[in-house]
């Protein structure tokens, strides 16, 4: 039997083109997270499963998540002009590492960016790009995406209605997680107290909610002391 590698060819068909194509997925078995930051920031010894999780077909260059809706018609020449026409390098269909990870995402804000896609698909490619700067120990361009990550999910708050409550509650922790670590430890504490009282909160997010409850309250009574 041939050994199992860590990479697979995984098969998609082009939203856009209609292609069909493989980019690598990460086998599940070789998964190994050993780690994680209190905005869900996983840590992973060998391959890192969320560099694939944006295909970008070798054909026309879209790229996208499982996530995307169809290209809509009355976006699809906008997105001609503005994407695929500019697009030079295409061939992400094999191994990648941080900076490969961070190219693809950012072309799959773009492309779902120009095809009005949901703001909580956008905010989680925002906070994945936060995350692999944080990788990087880029605090600039990681705070600039967890800001943008968290603009997005108060749109996500404010317009979709179609999602579940424990996907809203956990939009909720994360605004007021990112805020947090943003340095706004008041609005933090304002989105995270949205949650104190949601009785059938996950058991896993109320331990996370009351841990950073706390600590955003003692940065802001430190913050008080040095005034
Ligand atoms: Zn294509």
């Amino acid at each position: 039997m041939a050994k199992l590698e860590p990479l697979y060819d995984k098969r998609y068909q082009c939203l856009f083109c209609k292609e069909k194509f493989t980019n690598k997925k990460v086998r599940s078995s070789f998964i190994r997270q050993v780690g994680r930051d209190t905005d869900f920031c996983g840590y992973f010894e060998g391959e890192n499963p969320y560099f694939y999780d944006v295909a970008v077909c070798p054909y026309c260059g879209y790229a996208f998540t499982v996530n995307f809706g169809p290209v809509k018609k009355d976006r699809r020449e906008l997105i001609t002009e503005q994407y695929i026409k500019k697009i030079k390098y295409k061939d992400y269909t094999g191994s990648r590492d941080l900076s490969t990870a961070i190219k693809v995402y950012k072309l799959a804000y773009l492309t779902g960016s120009l095809n009005q896609e949901k703001s909580s698909l956008l905010a989680g490619l925002c906070l994945r790009l936060g995350w692999f700067y944080r990788y990087n120990r880029n605090v600039e361009e990681e705070q600039r995406y967890l800001r943008r990550a968290s603009e997005l999910y108060q749109e996500a708050y404010a317009n979709e209605d179609t999602a579940s409550p424990g996907e809203v509650h956990l939009w909720v922790y994360l605004i007021g997680e990112l805020e947090g670590r943003l340095g706004n430890y008041g609005l933090a504490r304002q989105w995270l107290g949205r949650l104190l009282h949601v009785p059938d909160l996950e058991p896993y997010l109320r331990n996370l909610l009351l841990d950073r409850w706390e600590y955003y309250r003692e940065r802001m009574d430190n913050d008080g002391k040095e005034n």
